[in-house]
């Protein structure tokens, strides 16, 4: 029955499901949903619930349901249903039939507020918001019950009427479930079920002027839908008698069953809709997508494969315990992703200019280079070499030691597929920076070592007259603490070095060919892959999806 691979043990929610399947449960049938509230992009913490739910839908021939949880007009925007749909999609993942809105169950969902009143299990309230704060009570002492609590069922029907008919204004009074004041669960001390709020709402226009709570929408859109593993956050545990007191007393016939599992958090970044939306309005990052956010979007623009994300999901499984990953983590299964299928090139983030004198003026060298050294299957390219190449400045220095093994002056290195160079002469500015090395090139050492001497290093480089003049973002952690989230001012502890710009990298002429999404490696430098969209200079933009290796442990030691 389950597909999962034998390597791979159960969880504890695959372990629940596979006995009520035993048990001929809800006669064998298995259907969880996906419900996010369209107030935002998904992230990544999202992404570990979409793998959870239609995975289960997968392995247990069931099916997913995407349903947006849209009763909050007031924070919701199709701009974030259209993302939603395209990141679940990008994902890999299928829902069933067309999305789901919880708004298409507003009519059922008042008939079963009316149901509850018709029971003596709702009733009207008018307290303040405040004052109903008060009256609720504490952890220590039981609340009070609200003066409304024993209108009579006629007249709770009439005022809900009239609150669905905009006879209030918002906030003066809301639809209470009827249940315990005293209760040590203060979820269940009569919690609201419908408030009065006047915003026009993304799918039913001004339609309502009532919506209902999160708590009771969420329970009662599972039951219509025939939800058989309702799978929320561990937060929810508190909410479940809850949950399972609407469905008893509304007189639904299904009744899902919700498991609670740990949520993702991720070190150094935020997952939380509401403060990723912050930094977008607060122009610390350019938008929803961009690559240093969290978002599947953000990742997606950044390079990271929607492959490598689901591993991503799967690696850190689903337990009722916290859930703190290191960013490092996540990296090492982009990596992984990547080091087989990265095309391999050669770019120069921060070009110096070096002039081969005795290669002859006017004329290419078409070179061979492996796209992949360890992969011959994935075949050659031819690179040019001319008289003019660029190398980075950081594989230059006058003088250094032994250690040292990139170029020197009056030293060789070898230029990667290419031959060894020397440095003659090294020519600077009135300000004394360096600006161009005068080299030579010896024509015998093309794949062969020189025979009378060793040279060690080798470094990237690209012919002048053919490169690709882009601009390279290089990435790193949006947060400088690995909790920004417990931070007071979240400002305060961005990454003022999260994102560092080449502005005139130089780059392999095939590049200019690159898509969006395909995985490059720049040799020595990471991978990389082309953004969405070129600069405003009209320069192609490539960015850093992640480093070779991981460096930032160090960084973080030295402080
Ligand atoms: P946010 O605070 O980012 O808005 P949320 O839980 O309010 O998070 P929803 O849109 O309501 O966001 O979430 C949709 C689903 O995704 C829910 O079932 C929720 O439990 C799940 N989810 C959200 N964040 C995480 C996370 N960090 N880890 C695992 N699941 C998550
Ligand atoms: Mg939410």
């Amino acid at each position: 029955m389950s597909d999962t691979p034998a390597t791979t043990p159960s969880h504890f929610i695959q372990k629940i499901i596979e006995q009520d399947i035993l048990d001929n449960k809800n006669d064998g049938r298995v259907l969880t949903r996906f419900p996010p509230e369209p107030n935002g992009y998904l992230h990544i913490g999202h992404a570990k619930s979409i793998c959870l739910n239609f995975g289960i839908a997968a392995q247990f021939s069931g099916g997913c349901n995407l349903r947006f949880d849209d009763t909050n007009p007031a924070k919701e925007d199709v701009e974030f249903v259209e993302a939603i749909k395209k990141d679940v999609s990008w994902l890999g993942f299928e829902w069933q039939k067309q999305s789901l809105f919880t708004s298409n169950y507003f009519q059922p969902l008042y008939d079963f507020a009316c149901v509850l009143i018709k029971a003596g299990k709702a009733y009207v309230c008018d307290l303040q918001a405040e004052q109903m704060r008060e009256y609720r009570g504490t952890l220590t002492q039981p609340g009070k019950d609200s003066p409304g609590r024993d209108r009579t069922i006629d007249e709770n029907l009439a005022l809900f009427e009239a609150m669905k008919n905009g006879e209030f204004g918002d906030g003066e009074r809301v639809l209470r479930a009827r249940i315990d004041m005293a209760s040590p669960n203060i979820n269940l001390r009569d919690p609201v079920i419908y408030r009065v709020k006047r915003a026009t709402h993304h799918q039913t226009g001004d339609q309502w002027c009532i919506y209902p709570m999160y708590d009771f929408a969420h329970c009662m859109s599972d039951a219509l839908e025939g939800i058989t593993h309702s799978l929320c956050t561990l937060e929810f545990e508190d909410h479940r008698p809850l949950y399972n007191w609407f469905i008893e007393n509304s007189g639904v016939d299904c009744h899902p069953q919700q498991i609670e599992f740990s949520r993702l958090s991720l070190e150094h970044t935020v997952v939380s809709k509401r403060v990723l939306s912050g930094l977008v309005e607060n122009g610390h990052v350019s938008g929803w997508d961009d690559p240093r956010m969290p978002t599947l979007a953000g990742m997606r623009r950044r390079g990271y494969s929607a492959a490598a994300i689901r591993d991503f999901c799967q690696k850190i499984g689903v337990t009722k315990s916290d859930n703190m990953v290191e960013m490092a983590f996540l990296e090492s299964c982009i990596r992984e992703d990547l080091q087989d299928r990265a095309l391999r090139v050669m770019g120069v983030l921060s070009p110096l200019k070096v002039t081969i004198e005795n290669f002859p003026e006017g004329t290419t060298e078409d070179l061979i280079a492996p796209n992949h050294p360890q992969d011959e299957s994935m075949g050659t390219r031819t690179i040019p070499f001319s008289r003019t190449v660029y190398i980075d400045q950081d594989d230059f220095r006058e003088s250094a030691n032994k250690k040292y093994k990139r170029l020197k002056a009056d030293n060789e290195v070898r230029l990667r597929y290419g031959y060894v160079i020397r440095c003659n002469e090294v020519i600077k500015d009135e300000q004394g920076e360096i600006i161009e090395l005068r080299c030579s090139y010896d024509p015998d050492t093309l794949g062969v070592n020189p025979v009378d001497r060793k040279v060690k290093g080798v470094i990237h480089w690209v012919s002048a007259e053919h490169a690709l003049e882009a601009e390279v973002r290089v990435y790193d952690r949006l947060f400088n603490v690995a909790n920004p989230a417990a931070e007071e001012d979240i400002s305060s502890v961005v990454n003022p070095e999260s994102l560092i710009s080449f502005p005139n990298a130089q780059l392999e002429p095939g590049l200019l060919n690159a898509v969006a999404g395909q995985g490059y490696q720049f040799e020595r430098e990471g991978y990389f892959c082309r953004d969405i969209t070129d600069n405003d200079s009209g320069k192609p933009v490539f960015n850093r999806t992640v480093a070779l290796r991981d460096s930032w442990a160090k960084i973080e030691k030295k402080g």
